[in-house]
C-alpha cells in the first residue's frame, strides 16, 4: 500500500545542520518540505531549497518547496533583563513608545495596537500563556490587568481574543520575501495571517510580477478569516488549518470542528488542504507521539486532510526523522478506513468543465471496479487535483513533462508524480507508453485493468477529454467486461 495523506516538514537547525538528517528524513516520507521565512536570510532559505532538491533527485524523489510568509506576527518588544514574571491582578503597559521593558510596562513592534483595542478587550500572549484584560487606552498606553501570569520574554507574540487586530497579512518584509520565492521556484507560498480573499489575491499578483508561478495557500488563523472563509478559499489554490495561532484567537475548543469544517469546504471547492501545527509536539523531545498525538493525526487523515505537517517536531527537535516516520505510519493506517467523511457530506453539484467531468467519471469508474491505478495524463496538474478530490484508495499516478507540476502534486492527496511524455504526440503511442511506465515502476502487473485520462490535442492545459480503461498488457475482451462487471 503507498501512503496517500502526504507530509510537510518543517526545515530548521534539526534537519539542515546535517544533510544525511534532511536525506532521511525524505526517506522516511516528506512530500513537501516548509521554509520558514520569520527565520533565517535570503542565501539560508536559497540553499535549504538547493539542498532539498538536490538531495530528492538523488534519491529519485520529488519533494515539493513550500515557503511559509512570517506575516504581521504582532510582537511585544524587548526587555532590560530579557524577561519579567507577571502574577494575576499585575497591572501592566503595552506601550508603543516604550524602547526597553520592564516590570511595569514593554514596548510593541506593532505600534497600530493602541488603536485596534478598547477597556474590556482580552489579549493573550505568549500562544495565550499569559493573558491580559485592557483596563484603559490612553495615547500611545494600552494599560492592562493580568488575568493569567507567568514568566514573559522578549518578542512573544499578541493576538486578541476573538480578532480584530487590524495589521495588514503582507508586511514590506513579506513583499521581499515573495521575489525570493519566485527566484527559488517555490512550488507554494502561505500568506499568513490573511484576513481575507483580497490579501490571497494581492500576494497572487506580487507572485506573478516576480516571475513566480507558485500554488498560493491561505493560512488560516485569524478570527475575520473564519468569517470571510468562502472568499479566500474562492481566491486561494490551497488553505493551511494553522491551529497555533487560530487557537488562540477563537479558543482552542472551537478548532477541532472548524478543521472538519475547513477541511470539507476546501475540497468540496476543489481546493488542496493542510493541517498543522502541534500535531506530534510531544516528539520534540521523546522518541515515541503520545496517544492523542497518533489520534489526531489519524483523525485529519479521516477528515480528509491532503497533508499534515510538523512544525518544530522537523526544524528544532530532537527526533526529526522518527517525527516523519510516526506520522507515515499512522497516516497509512488511517488510510485503512475508507472513505473519509467528507463525500458523504459533499452536495452532489454539477462538473464545471470537461476536464471536472473526466475526473469525477473516472473516480466512479475506479472505486466501483477493481481498478489498479489511474494514470492522468497531465499538464497543469489539474485534471490530478480535480480527481483527488474524491475519496478512493486507487493510486493516482499524474504522469507529466513538467517538473514544476510534478512538484505541485506533491501536496494532493493520493497523488504521485511521474516524469513522462516528453516531447510526444501521438495518442495512441503516448497511451501504450503511459502503460509500459506504470508497468515497469511495478504500479500495474499483466492483467491488471487501469484507467488513463488524456487531452487531445497533445500539450494543451485543461484539455483531459478522454478516459480510457485498458487491461494491462491486452486489449479488453468482451468476457473480462463482464468480469469487471461483477468487480
Ligand atoms: P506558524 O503558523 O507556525 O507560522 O505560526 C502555523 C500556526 O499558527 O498554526
Ligand atoms: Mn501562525
Amino acid at each position: 500500500m503507498i501512503r496517500r495523506t502526504k507530509i510537510v516538514a518543517t526545515l530548521g537547525p534539526a534537519s539542515c545542520a546535517n544533510p544525511k538528517v534532511l536525506e532521511r528524513m525524505i526517506q522516511a516520507g516528506v512530500d513537501v518540505v516548509r521554509i520558514n521565512f520569520s527565520h533565517g536570510s535570503r542565501e539560508q532559505h536559497l540553499k535549504h531549497a538547493e539542498l532539498t532538491r538536490s538531495i530528492a533527485q538523488s534519491l529519485g524523489r520529488t519533494v515539493g518547496v513550500l515557503v511559509d510568509l512570517q506575516g504581521p506576527k504582532i510582537r511585544i518588544g524587548e526587555f532590560e533583563q530579557s524577561r519579567i514574571r507577571l502574577k494575576i491582578g499585575d497591572p501592566f503597559i503595552l506601550d508603543a513608545a516604550c524602547a526597553l521593558g520592564n516590570q511595569e510596562r514593554v514596548g510593541l513592534d506593532y505600534k497600530e495596537l493602541p488603536n485596534d483595542v478598547e477597556s474590556g478587550a482580552t489579549l493573550l500572549l505568549d500562544d495565550g500563556r499569559i493573558v491580559l484584560t485592557v483596563t484603559k487606552v490612553q495615547d500611545n498606553q494600552v494599560f492592562c490587568v493580568v488575568e493569567q501570569g507567568g514568566v514573559l520574554s522578549n518578542n512573544k507574540g499578541i493576538n486578541r481574543k476573538g480578532g480584530g487586530l487590524g495589521a495588514p497579512a503582507l508586511t514590506a518584509k513579506d513583499v521581499e520575501d515573495i521575489k525570493i520565492a519566485a527566484e527559488m521556484n517555490a512550488d507554494f507560498l502561505a500568506v499568513s495571517f490573511v484576513r481575507s480573499g483580497d490579501d490571497i489575491r494581492n500576494a497572487r499578483e506580487m507572485m506573478l510580477a516576480a516571475g513566480g508561478k507558485s500554488l498560493i495557500m491561505a493560512k488560516i488563523e485569524r478570527s475575520e478569516a473564519i468569517l470571510a472563509l468562502d472568499d479566500i478559499i474562492d481566491a486561494s489554490d490551497a488553505i493551511m488549518v494553522a491551529r497555533g495561532d487560530l487557537a488562540v484567537e477563537v479558543g482552542d475548543a472551537a478548532v477541532p470542528a472548524l478543521q472538519k469544517k475547513m477541511i470539507r469546504a476546501a475540497r468540496s471547492n476543489n481546493k488542496v488542504v493542510v493541517t498543522a501545527t502541534q500535531m506530534m509536539e510531544s516528539m520534540i523531545t521523546s522518541p515515541i507521539p503520545t496517544r492523542a498525538e497518533v489520534s489526531d493525526v489519524a483523525n485529519a487523515v479521516l477528515d480528509g486532510t491532503d497533508a499534515v505537517m510538523l512544525s518544530a517536531e522537523s526544524a528544532a527537535g530532537e527526533y526529526p526523522i522518527e517525527s516523519v516516520a510516526a506520522m507515515a505510519r499512522v497516516c497509512l493506517e488511517a488510510e485503512k478506513e475508507y472513505l473519509v467523511n467528507v463525500d458523504r457530506r459533499q452536495p452532489v453539484r454539477p462538473p464545471a468543465s470537461i476536464e471536472e467531468a473526466i475526473a469525477r467519471a473516472t473516480m466512479f469508474t475506479a472505486t466501483g471496479l477493481k481498478i489498479r491505478a489511474i494514470a492522468a495524463l497531465t499538464q497543469s496538474g489539474e485534471t490530478a487535483l480535480l480527481m483527488s478530490r474524491r475519496s478512493s484508495k486507487v493510486p493516482i499516478v499524474a504522469l507529466s513533462p513538467h517538473e514544476s507540476t510534478r512538484r505541485k502534486v506533491t501536496l494532493f492527496r493520493g497523488v504521485y508524480p511521474v516524469e513522462f511524455g516528453d516531447g510526444l504526440n501521438d495518442p495512441e503511442e503516448i497511451l501504450e507508453l503511459a502503460e509500459k511506465e506504470l508497468f515497469n515502476r511495478g504500479i500495474v502487473r499483466n492483467g491488471d485493468i487501469m484507467v488513463m485520462t488524456i487531452g487531445e490535442p497533445i500539450g494543451k492545459a485543461g484539455g483531459t477529454n478522454t478516459m480510457k480503461i485498458i487491461k494491462v498488457g491486452e486489449s479488453i475482451t468482451k468476457e473480462e467486461e463482464t468480469i469487471m462487471e461483477n468487480a
